[in-house]
């Protein structure tokens, strides 16, 4: 089964519309969350979401505060915003759909699926390899996909030698996948890991592959929309350095 695995959309459209052409076709999707927050587009988003055939998708922290189980001031100013205008904008099919997004963290086949990490699937940010060992005891499946942290990237648990790795990883390189694992598709409307094009993985359950990749977009057209509805110059201009 050939498998699209993305997270962090951010209201990001035109980026999501990148990565489902770039993909092709998939027999699943596994969205990690945070389909809102930050970008101009929440609503088409979250629909163009709704309609993946096959989705399993998680809640993000983002999409937490816009159907209001969180008050926005857990978040900083800039994020903050955005949540208070996608919290006007938002449609209330899309909060529906949005509130029956799971929390915890699920189990697809061999792998666990969590927005920020298994432990602490809505808030923990797994970032270096401390973290990662901390969560490599908190699920059982060989690999685990997070989002959350905007970075492609792969911690590898050596059960020989019992230590973590943080391992490089490039685009269009396939990976064979090693028990234990903890995997991060990067974000698919915001990445962090300058290189501003949309980021993505393509995960195959027979062969026990996962391969990186990144999408161009139109980010120009993307930052004048985030101007043109007031929100933070600080989201549109990141997008352009990848950040
Ligand atoms: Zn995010």
């Amino acid at each position: 089964m050939r498998v699209l695995v993305m997270s962090d959309i951010h209201a990001n459209y035109t980026a999501l519309m990148a990565v489902l052409a770039d993909a092709g076709a998939v027999d699943e999707t596994w969205c990690l969350g945070d389909l809102v927050g930050y970008g101009p587009d929440p609503n088409a988003v979250v629909e163009e979401i709704r309609d993946i055939p096959n989705l399993t998708c998680m809640l993000g922290n983002h999409d937490v505060a816009v159907i209001g189980k969180m008050p926005l001031e857990t978040f900083n100013g800039d994020a903050r915003r955005s949540l208070t205008y996608h919290e006007k904008v938002i449609s209330a099919s899309n909060v529906d759909f949005l509130r029956s997004l799971p929390s915890n963290a699920k189990v697809c086949g061999e792998a666990t699926l969590a927005h920020g990490s298994p432990r602490d699937p809505l808030w923990e940010y797994i970032l270096n390899t401390l973290s990662a060992r901390l969560n490599f005891e908190h699920f059982e499946t060989p690999w685990c996909f997070v989002g959350h942290s905007h970075i492609q990237c792969k911690f590898t648990l050596n059960l020989n030698t019992d230590r973590v790795s943080l391992d490089q990883v490039k685009p269009d390189v396939t990976i064979a996948l090693q028990p234990k694992s903890i995997l991060n598709p990067g974000s698919v409307g915001q990445p962090r890991d300058r290189d501003p094009r949309a980021a993505y993985a393509i995960y195959d359950t027979e062969a026990r592959t996962w391969t990186p990749r990144r999408a161009e977009y139109d980010i120009a057209e993307v930052q004048e929309r985030i101007r043109a509805v007031g929100l933070p110059e600080k989201h549109a201009a990141r997008l352009a350095e990848g950040w």
